[in-house]
């Protein structure tokens, strides 16, 4: 018997925001371009089987993915569709991609013979060609498109299909356009260059940001990520520069112990808050352990029956110290909000962030395995 997935701390997934916000990518984008789903680092850490659940129904193109083994994953859950490995594979994963039939990206001449030799003639496998327009990690370069490019077209043939193309923005989430117009000058450029017919892949380049943004360089396909979770994509372009996502996540814990305290007590390792009149303390069961950013300690908040109350002294591994003393109706067993709606209160994944001192996507995908996720029960009217 397990118990109750809400017992202690846990993260709950509004599957009806994440359809919402699919929904509003795809008015912007409008109906031709393919939606190609970003799932890595298991859903952002919503839980990819949940995500692809509730996305399947929606008939995205495919899915992207980082890493040959969660694109397996997708492929045990079910999923026949297109995904795509983006992230350059080892040479050591090549045959395990191969065998689930992923399609792979790929940024250079001895990566794409690795995938050659994978690929037999009752088994043909697809490969995307990423090109490198200013981010650096990945890409063959788009200077020299004539030269890999005849390199790419002699591997291709019906065993090895060179299905797609593709660039990333390094900023198109910035409030300087400039970088993202120069990197889709190059990405075309590039095309253009090919001694192939590039119009007949499909072409891709935008993240959220971008797709949100820019719907003209929306291609065949886009590849949202952060959007669909309840990310804001630009946060630096103010809240209203895109349609904003509807929250999907949130972060619970259960209130186990709360206490009166002198004033000169002290909390948290370190001692790093003192009591300085009679106050009410509340402990919660969630720490960095579980992913809560320690960075939060004596700066962040939380919210308990639909109050916000500051966090007091350094968050440990398991546990968290809130200040009641203004909140004397709660009480053990309390609903206590880290990321999400409490009533009319709300703390966003990006203000958690900024007092991080990091991104919406690490926040998220920092969210620990102890952290059970759950569906967010319907809520009637909403
Ligand atoms: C992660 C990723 C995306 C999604 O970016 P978001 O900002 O989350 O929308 C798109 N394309 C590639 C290649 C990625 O690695």
């Amino acid at each position: 018997m397990s118990i109750d997935a809400r017992s202690r701390a846990w993260v709950e997934v509004d599957t009806r925001a994440l359809r919402a916000n699919y929904d509003t990518l795809r008015g912007r984008v409008g109906p031709a371009p393919a939606l190609i789903p970003m799932v890595k680092a298991d859903g952002y850490g919503l839980g990819v089987e949940r995500v692809v659940g509730t996305l399947e129904p929606l008939n995205p193109w495919g899915y992207g993915v980082a890493t040959v083994d969660e694109g397996r994953r997708l492929r045990r859950l079910g999923v026949e569709r297109p995904v795509l490995v983006f992230s350059p594979m080892p040479p050591q994963a090549v045959q395990a991609a191969a065998a689930a039939g992923l399609t792979a990206c790929v940024s250079d001449l001895d990566a794409l013979a690795r995938w050659a030799e994978a690929a037999g003639a009752d088994a043909p496998l697809d490969f995307h060609v990423e090109v490198d327009t200013g981010m650096g990690r990945a890409g063959f370069d788009w200077r020299a498109a004539e030269e890999w490019g005849e390199g790419v077209r002699r591997f291709t043939g019906p065993a090895l299909r060179w299905t797609g193309i593709f660039t990333h923005f390094h900023g198109a989430d910035s409030p300087d356009p400039a970088p993202t117009t120069e990197q889709w000058r190059r990405f075309r450029d590039a095309l253009e260059r090919l001694p192939v017919d590039a119009d007949a892949r499909m072409l891709h380049a935008a993240n959220s940001a971008a797709a949100l943004r820019w719907p003209e360089y929306a291609l065949d396909a886009v590849r949202p990520g952060i959007y669909l979770y309840g990310g804001h994509p630009a946060t630096a372009l103010g809240p209203d520069a895109v349609p904003p996502p509807r929250p999907v996540v949130a972060v619970r814990a259960r209130l186990a112990h709360v206490k009166m305290v002198p004033p000169g007590h002290t909390v948290g390792y370190g001692a790093r808050y003192t009591a300085g009149t009679r106050e009410r303390w509340g402990t919660i069961d969630i720490g960095y352990g579980d992913g809560l950013p320690r960075l939060l300690g004596n700066r962040g908040s939380a919210l308990v029956r639909g109050r916000e109350v500051p966090m007091i002294g350094r968050i440990s591994m398991d546990m968290t110290v809130i200040d009641l003393s203004d909140s004397p109706e709660t009480a053990v067993g309390d609903v206590v909000t880290l990321i999400g709606r409490d009533g009319d209160a709300e703390i966003t994944v990006e203000q958690v962030a900024a007092l991080a001192d990091t991104i919406s996507y690490e926040v998220l995908t920092g969210l620990t395995n102890r952290l059970p996720r759950v569906e967010r029960e319907a809520h009637g009217g909403d």
